[in-house]
Order: C-alpha cells, then structure tokens, then sequence
C-alpha cells in the first residue's frame, strides 16, 4: 500500500506522459534510421551482455591488464565505502571538482561526501536538480518536472540574473557559467558507458561536458561497475547505439569519447610525455559492490542493464509516483539492486510490492532482461525472510482461507478492504 503523499502531483505526471509520447516516436524514428529490425537487434543485445557476464572474470583481468598498459590507474572497490575512500584519496588537497552524470558515482554516495569540495555538476539536467537542491526524477532527463518559469526564477534567487524563462536561453546562461568553472577545477569526475577487455573506456554524451571535463581538468575520475566490460569495440558500439535509441530516441549520440589514457604527445623528437591538452591522470574505480552477489545468487540478467531508462518510460507505478519507486537506481531495476546489493528491506521500503508484474519493462528493454520475473525472484526472498508488508501478509492469508484476497465477500455488498492506493 502506497502512501498518497508519494503520488506524482498531476502537472509532473503530465510533463511525464507528454515526454514518454514524445519518446516513443523518436525512439521507432531512430530505430528506422538505423535500418534496425528491432528483434533481432534486442537478441543480439542480449546474447552480447549474456556472453560477457558469463566470462566476466576474464574479462575483467584482461581489461585491468590493457587499461594499466595504457597508463590508466584501476583501483577495484569492493563496496560503496572503499570506492568513496579512494576518490577521497585522489582528491587529497584539491578543491574544485567539475562532474558529470553518473549513476554509478549515485550508487556510491552517501550524505556529506566531498562536501569539503566545491564539487559542480555538469550536465544541465544535474546542474539545475542541484541549484534546486532536489534529487533528479528520471534517469535520462533528471529536470523533467522543472518548468522554465521555475529554473529562471531559481536563477534569479541563486544568481542575481534576471533571465527570460526560455530553455535555449537557460541553456546559455549555464554553458557559460560551466565553462568558467570547468576552466578552474582539478579533477573531472565521471561515469563509463561502456569498457572493452582490450583496453578502452567508453561515454557518450549530447551536451559535450563530458568530453570538456575529462580533457580540461588535470586528473580525471572514472568510476563504473565492473558488468559494464565487453570483449571488444564492436560490441561497445552497439551498446552505444543501443543507448542512444532507447535512452533518448536519438539515432546515434551527438558525442562518444573513447579514452584509452591520459593524453600525451610525441611531437618532440619523439620523447612521449604525457599530459598534453588532455588529462594528465586517469583513475577507473572498478566497483563489485553487491554484484558479485548479483551473480551468485542467480540474478545476473540485473548486470546486462545498460541504464537506458526505457524500462521507466513505460512503467505505470514509476508513472504514478515517480522517484519513490526505487532506490538509488530508479524503478524495478534499482528496487531489485538494492534489495541484493543493500538488504532485502530496502527492497521492501522503495515499494518492490508496488510492482504489476505488468511487463512493459521487460517488452522495452533492449537488452530484453526480464524484469518482472527478477522482481518475483526477489519478492520470494523477502517472504522468507518473513519482511512482507502487512497488507501482503494479509492478502496472502485471505487467498489461503477464502481464494481471494478481499476474505469473505457477502452478495452485493463491497469488501471491507480493497487493498487499492
Ligand atoms: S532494465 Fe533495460 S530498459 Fe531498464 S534501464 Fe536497464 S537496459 Fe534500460
């Protein structure tokens, strides 16, 4: 049972519905474009992750091995606290810090974190959750409930500016607040798309932070769970495409860097040094944090997940209450996550009983993982650990006694208990 103060007010509800409308179209637009027939490409998909997460461990030792060849520093963390740990220990006497979108650095944050830092986020999405000191609703488009009128006025408040409530207007007064603070920080932090065994880091991006923030800082951070690794590029880039398509509906994403260093220059007499207009320094913190767990206790379809989004898009409860259905990653997915990678009742509290088992997840998922029967899965391991909510309990009582969830239900008259939000 769901609280009514967890439900979405109907304006966001709305942008979300007008969005997710919007998204569909682009997305059969680009799947067009690309000449893809849509199937075929899921499976394909599907049998790339499937055969890298069985061969993971290999995997990863050689992608360690080629990332260090290159001059790239790996550190592996095994949970949330050594990651924070050792970016704290990168961070050691450096101040400014630019980021960009990372679900993975939102995994592993806890309140209070770098708070010593002037830490910046650079995506515009982030940067206006930020200014407003919310968390974001959506994955892909974390603003998506803040209308134009708001963030002007938010600008106004936070900066002084006055600025007309028009997006490419805010767009503007932000790319050039951003490129002062990115020409000012130390270290750039970021996520990873995808990672190839023989050495490569991939991200895409539209808005070009990424590309800014891990070439003009001197050191730049990577952090990324360790299923993100394929065998090799052409995987990678269909992981890409795939991304763009399913993320935004685009046909292929404006930006991707592939970053096999630090930068570095021959062009004196043949001497290579590194750091040239590029990053001098750069870390990739490889994170387990539950996921070998994940693959342990039978779940590693979780780990072909390649945070899209679309799964949300078409998700009737994400719908009706946005961000409360989930948990540090949004929706089924980030419900099922937390329950192995946390504790099974954190499951329980980001709402896994809320959950239709409705399909729509699983029907728009490129990589076809099959979310509804994940989330049976792990619905099964909170009973027996006996952390059902009450009305499940009772619910399942009644089913027993009486073959329906309501109890006994007299002629023409409503049940008692309906067990609806
Ligand atoms: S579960 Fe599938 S649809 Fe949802 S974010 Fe992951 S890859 Fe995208």
């Amino acid at each position: 049972m769901i609280l009514k103060e967890k439900f979405l007010d109907d304006a966001t509800k709305s942008i979300i519905w007008q969005v997710v409308l919007e998204y569909r179209k682009k997305r059969e637009r680009a799947i067009l474009k690309n000449n893809l027939e849509k199937e075929k490409f899921r499976e394909e998909l599907y049998q790339i992750k499937k055969k890298a997460i069985l061969n993971i461990e290999e995997l990863k030792k050689k992608a360690i091995e080629n990332l260090k060849e290159n001059g790239i520093e790996v550190l592996q963390a095994e949970d949330a606290k050594e990651a924070r740990e050792k970016i704290e220990k990168i961070l050691e006497g450096k101040k400014k810090i630019v980021k960009a979108k990372s679900n993975t650095f939102n995994e592993i944050e806890t309140e209070g974190f770098l708070a010593d830092k002037e830490l910046t986020e650079t995506d515009l999405g982030d940067f206006l959750v930020q200014i407003f000191q919310e968390k974001e609703i959506h994955p892909v488009l974390p603003a998506l409930h803040l209308t134009p009128e708001k963030i002007s006025q938010k600008i106004k408040e936070k900066f002084g500016k006055e600025i007309d409530p028009k997006p490419e207007v805010i767009a503007d007064f932000v790319r050039n607040l951003l490129r002062e603070k990115i020409s000012q920080a130390e270290v750039g932090i970021s996520g990873a798309n995808v990672i190839t065994s023989d050495g490569r880091i991939l991200i895409l991006e539209n808005e070009g932070n990424i590309s800014l923030i891990s070439r003009y800082p001197n050191t730049h951070i990577i952090i990324s769970g360790f299923e993100k690794i394929v065998p090799n590029l052409e995987d990678a880039l269909k992981i890409i495409k795939a991304s763009a398509i399913w993320g935004t509906g685009q046909d292929f994403p404006v930006y991707v860097s592939i970053i096999s260093g630090p930068s570095k220059t021959a062009d004196i007499q043949n001497q290579t040094v590194i750091g040239a207009q590029g990053a001098k320094k750069v870390y990739l913190i490889l994170l387990d944090n539950g996921r070998s767990k994940i693959l342990k206790e039978g779940f590693e379809e979780l780990l072909y997940c390649i945070n899209c989004g679309a799964c949300l898009n078409f998700c009737p409860v994400f719908h009706q209450i946005g961000r409360n259905y989930g948990s540090r990653y949004l929706g089924s997915k980030g419900i099922i996550f937390a329950g192995l990678s946390e504790n099974l009742k954190k499951a329980v509290d980001s709402n896994c009983f809320a959950c239709t088992l409705c399909s729509a997840c699983f029907e728009n998922c490129p990589v076809k993982i099959n979310l509804p029967e994940l989330m049976k899965k792990l619905r099964s391991l909170t009973e027996k650990e006996n952390l059902q909510t009450k009305e499940n309990q009772e619910m399942v009582e009644k089913i027993r006694e009486f073959g329906n969830p309501f109890g006994k239900i007299e002629e023409e008259k409503i049940p008692k208990k309906l067990y609806c939000c």
